[in-house]
């Protein structure tokens, strides 16, 4: 297919927009706007979508290690819960927004309608930095938070898990909070557990596991072979560590990695080993070494595959031109701009989405609630196995239905990750 016949179905409806000013929330609303229109469907289940049903913005006060009393502010979102609760993870940023937040729970709505889970999406935040905070002042503000949520939220109401800057100690104390609330034990309140508290063997890695599995299936239908392929990663977090340690294991050449601080590059591939082994649990590694390049740079060194796996709005209008990646992978959520996804199609560059690239740690986030809810936990090979099917027959639906319709995959995940819930509303007679 052309990348100008890509360019054309794709964005029909996109000219009288400029694409590259739009906020990520906006974005997500353009993009289903598209895709419902493309399935079909009357105006009134896009005005059902285009924002989330609820929204809960709370005020945190936590008692700060120094006396001090602190107010945090949080938010969690709901997107639509007519195919089942919601789900989705509790970022602790400086920067969390309200609009963040409804755009996130946007998207887990898209992911688990790909992946076929009984779920909507759902999505919550603090604006904080916990890298400045103590760990006893992040169990209060964890706590806090809990408190504040608790109406809206539960096992089979909506299912926090864990997102940037959150882990599963934070997991533990959440659910330790909900369950001293509702006065019984729910370890299906929340995933992303640590393993004794009924977390799933496997949790940890799974969004990098996913990731793993949506590029090789990328890479072969582009004709790369993973052996010797040059990989950089943007981002040295949960999903990029791991990621590097699959892909290093797999025979690629991880030739650039970077955390918040700086970035790393070297055509002969990098010591991956080393790396890991000295990376802190924020993921920064580079200020071990004389400041190299920027994070900006990083992203427009040779390679044949890019991988984004930190934050939003990596790739822009700006510099979406000089990307050399055959295959870019959005291991991150909303790492890529809608003009810089025009400008990348127009190249010839395949796009593996975010909300199908990162989708593996919810699905090994519903197997942790299954197990939760069956009290029968399954052995790490088992939760691979269902991950590995999950994950390669997500990525065929979504790339053929991006052949057929001669669009992109990011508005073709849209397509299948939204039908569900559009008729599932339908059902339930909402619209
Ligand atoms: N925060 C992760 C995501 O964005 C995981 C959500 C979950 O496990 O529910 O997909």
């Amino acid at each position: 297919m052309k990348a100008e016949e890509v360019k054309q179905a794709n964005h029909q409806s996109n000219e009288s927009i400029n694409l590259e000013n739009l906020s990520v929330f906006e974005r997500t609303q353009q993009v289903i706007k598209q895709a419902l229109g493309k399935l079909g469907y009357e105006d009134e289940f896009y005005e059902l979508l285009k924002e989330p049903l609820r929204l809960l913005t709370v005020r945190i006060p936590v008692r700060m290690d120094d006396g001090s009393v602190k107010i945090f502010t949080g938010y969690r979102a709901q997107h639509n819960d007519s195919v089942g609760p919601t789900k989705g993870g509790i970022r602790f940023h400086p920067n969390v927004t309200e609009e963040e937040v409804k755009a996130l729970s946007m998207w887990m709505s898209i992911k688990c309608g790909i992946t076929n889970l009984p779920y909507g999406g759902g999505k919550g935040g603090i604006q904080c930095d916990p890298r400045e905070m103590s760990f006893r002042e992040l169990e209060r503000l964890s706590r806090g938070y809990v408190r504040a949520i608790s109406q809206i939220v539960g096992p089979t109401k909506d299912i926090p898990a864990p997102d940037v800057f959150t882990n599963s100690q934070i997991m533990g104390w959440m659910m330790d909070e909900y369950s001293r609330i509702r006065e019984f034990d729910s370890p299906g309140f929340i995933t992303g557990k640590p393993l004794v508290l009924g977390g799933s063997a496997g949790r940890e890695s799974s969004t990098a596991k996913g990731v793993t599995i949506c590029l090789r299936e990328a890479a072969e239908v582009a004709g790369i072979q993973i052996e010797g392929a040059r990989v950089i990663i943007q981002g040295f977090g949960n999903a990029g560590s791991f990621l590097a340690k699959f892909l290093h294991d797999a025979g690629a050449k991880i030739v650039g990695i970077s955390d918040a601080l700086g970035a790393l590059y070297d055509p002969e591939g990098l010591d991956i080993e080393y790396l890991l082994d000295r990376r802190d649990s924020f993921g920064t590694v580079t200020n071990l070494f004389p400041p190299q390049l920027t994070n900006k740079e990083l992203l427009v060194q040779e390679c044949d595959i890019l991988v984004p796996a930190a934050i939003e709005n990596q790739i822009t209008e700006e510099n979406a031109a000089e990307i050399k990646a055959k295959i870019l992978v959005e291991a991150a959520n909303g790492p890529t701009t809608l003009k810089a996804t025009e400008i990348l199609t127009e190249k010839g560059v395949l796009i593996v989405p975010d909300v199908l690239a990162s989708a593996g740690g919810v699905v090994v986030s519903y197997f942790e609630w299954v197990q939760n809810n069956q009290g029968y936990y399954w052995s790490e090979e088992e939760v691979e196995e269902k991950l590995e099917k999950i994950l390669t027959a997500s990525f065929h639906n979504v790339y053929d239905t991006s052949r057929r319709l001669k669009i992109d995959m990011r508005l073709s995940s849209y397509i299948v990750g939204l039908r569900r819930m559009a008729e599932a509303s339908r059902w339930r007679g909402w619209v």
